[in-house]
């Protein structure tokens, strides 16, 4: 098996697959995890989640540990909790409505008053109506996660190519029959697609629509600082959570320059409706800003898609290289 994407989907699904005997090519046009896999806030949380979602993310958290023990690395795996804030009564009642839920699945989910608030973040100069935590959420490191995890996947035998972007799939009688890299053609009857936000761009000249809305999103992280708090915390405005490093990562949506931009993804007509709820939800967290992308990206073209992309060949520091044979001069892998 073909997958495409080095991200956490791309990445664990190969790990499953190698534990199963399956044997899998993994495919990242860049660094593995140096896109949205690395960059993201780390929260494994239970805490607002919808109730059909809640059971597989209680599986989910019993995987990081196990998955953390097999690596044997650092992954950054800890638990330190997650807290929303409210600042009016209606968000009170929301956090009253998952209540119900949590005590469903017995999570240690609790309400705390205004007053009980007021002393959870040092500093806090803003008094909150209360707020919602659930002390047993946990966070991972995800730069160091996702390639450790990559590791693993070696051990296990998935082969990982980087810097090799799968360009096209080679279709016959509506069976897949290969795919066409950057650096040749490999034989195979099944590709699981991985590829984040290009996963759209990749399959539609394919045929197939996948309803994706792209939004920029711009976060921040402070060089390490005394703990004002130990877990993740947001109200509507910003979200931060305490990194391993002492630092802490940062999103805030009233800032100049953090709003979230959308760029509609090709065959946006043809999904609209199934994004409109997402649609909706980005429209309102970038508030009164201009929304929607003037232009989008050169890298979220279509031209660029399946060829050498500017983004796949930007380097993230904190990676280190994972694949274990890559061989440039070959046009044929399998
Ligand atoms: C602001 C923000 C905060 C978030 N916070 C959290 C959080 O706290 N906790 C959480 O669990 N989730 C969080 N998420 C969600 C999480 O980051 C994503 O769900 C996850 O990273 C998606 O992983 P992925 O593997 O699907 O995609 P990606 O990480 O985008 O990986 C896709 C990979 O595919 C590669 N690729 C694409 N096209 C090709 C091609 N043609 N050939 C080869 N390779 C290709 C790309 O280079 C990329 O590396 C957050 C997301 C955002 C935007």
């Amino acid at each position: 098996m073909v997958i495409v994407g080095g991200g956490i989907i791309g990445v664990t699904t190969a790990l499953f697959l190698a534990s199963r005997n399956i044997p899998v090519t993994l495919l990242e046009k860049g660094r593995v995890a140096a896109e949205q896999s690395s960059r993201n806030w780390g929260w494994i949380r239970k805490q607002g989640r919808d109730a059909d979602e809640l059971p597989i993310v209680i599986e989910a958290i019993r995987l990081w540990r196990q998955l953390a023990e097999e690596c044997g690395e650092d992954i950054g795996l800890n638990q330190t909790g997650v807290t929303y804030l409210a600042n009016a009564d209606k968000d009170m009642a929301k956090f009253e409505e998952f209540m119900r839920i949590a005590a469903i699945h017995e999570l240690d989910t609790r309400l705390l008053g205004a007053d009980e608030t007021a002393k959870l973040i040092t500093g806090m100069s803003r008094r909150f109506k209360g707020a919602m935590t659930t002390p047993s959420d946990m966070r991972a490191e995800p730069w160091l996660a996702v390639p450790a995890l990559a590791r693993l996947a070696t051990r296990k035998g998935v082969r990982i190519v980087e810097n090799c972007a799968a360009r096209t799939l080679e279709i016959a009688a509506g069976r897949i029959k290969g795919v066409w890299t950057e650096a040749g053609y490999i034989e195979t009857s099944t590709v699981l697609v991985a590829g984040g936000a290009w996963s759209s761009l990749f399959l539609a000249r394919h045929g197939v629509a996948i309803p994706q809305l792209s939004v920029r999103v711009t976060a921040a992280a402070t060089e390490p600082m005394p703990e004002v708090y130990r877990g993740a915390a947001a109200d509507d405005h910003i979200a931060f959570r305490r990194r391993q490093d002492g630092g802490y990562t940062l999103w805030g949506l009233t800032h100049s320059g953090t709003s979230p931009s959308i760029f509609p993804p090709s065959g946006t007509i043809r999904s609209a409706r199934a994004i409109s709820r997402s649609l909706r939800q980005a429209t309102r967290m970038a508030g009164r800003r201009r929304a929607i992308g003037r232009r989008i990206p050169q890298a979220l073209s279509k031209e660029c898609a399946c060829s050498t992309q500017p983004l796949s060949r930007q380097s993230f520091a904190r990676s280190s290289a994972i694949s274990n044979s890559f061989s440039p001069g070959s046009r044929r892998f399998a």
